[in-house]
């Protein structure tokens, strides 16, 4: 056993003595037992395989659209630092945030996303997990249901390249590698709460999020889009975002940040 996963391990049975209990950013108690810097670490070596495994999209105009709208959302955080956004030639509708500052986005979802403020829709929800520490939440979760310390074990054998889709899964990427651990109801009408005000905040009209959702429910048609096999349906989704609409609508109006993010193609 490496020092690192000692380390980790050590960490663990510390933090299981003190089991830590922690406060969402929309009030929601939380279990959370990994030490968030390790779930950063995660992100990032997660994130640096995927971008060894698939293919980055290179083209310019695509790349500059994309970080624009990314930027404009996560300048609109409280929370200061340098995300890394990458775009992944891959024709599902998909995006995703990981812990560590990391968003990719597939280059299908621009087909469905047909706007900036669809796109900021997306990439918002995305964030929202990675800010409500809802990965964190998860394998805490499973630790504590399955006395999980073969969970924890197998997510830091991923250094060594096994269970790397455990990892995946653990991060909420895992339909990509044959883990499924969606996130649940309570986490995903958060992240679609803290991502309408952050794309409000950002400066992008919120009530587009409801238009993407519209798209991914026509674009789904007969088989379901990836990012709606492991979400809620669109239905529950726009009523979802209505109810939030208010509070989101009163931040859009009283920013004077409007981004000018242009669309490539
Ligand atoms: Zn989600």
């Amino acid at each position: 056993m490496g020092a690192f996963r000692k380390t980790i391990l050590m960490t663990m049975s510390f933090t299981l003595v003190l089991i830590s209990c922690q406060t969402s950013p929309t009030g929601r108690r939380q279990l959370m037992i990994m030490p968030s810097d390790q779930m950063d670490a995660m992100g990032a070596q997660a994130f640096q395989e995927m971008k060894t495994q698939q293919t980055v999209e290179r083209d310019a105009a695509t790349n500059v659209y994309v970080k624009c709208v990314a930027q404009a959302i996560t300048d609109a955080m409280d929370e200061r630092r340098n995300w890394e956004v990458v775009v992944f030639r891959d024709n599902s509708a998909n995006a995703f945030a990981l812990p560590g500052g990391k968003i990719g986005v597939h280059t299908g979802l621009l087909k469905v996303a047909l706007s900036p403020s669809q796109l900021a829709a997306v990439i918002g929800h995305e964030v929202g997990h990675v800010i409500a520490e809802h990965g964190n939440e998860r394998v805490s979760q499973q630790f504590a249901a399955q006395g999980g310390l073969a969970l924890v074990q197998g997510i830091l054998s991923t250094r060594e390249g096994k269970d790397y889709g455990l990892l995946m899964g653990a991060l909420g990427l895992g339909t990509q590698f044959g883990v499924l651990m969606p996130f649940g109801r309570a986490q995903e009408s958060e992240a679609d709460k803290i991502g309408l005000e952050l794309m409000a905040r950002a400066g992008f009209d919120p009530r587009e999020s409801v238009e993407l959702w519209k798209n991914m429910a026509r674009a789904s048609g007969g088989s379901p889009p990836e990012f709606l096999s492991t979400h809620p349906s669109p239905d529950t989704r726009i009523r979802n975002l209505q109810d939030n609409m208010e509070p989101a609508l009163n931040a859009f109006n009283s920013t004077t940040r409007r981004p000018t993010c242009r669309r490539s193609q």
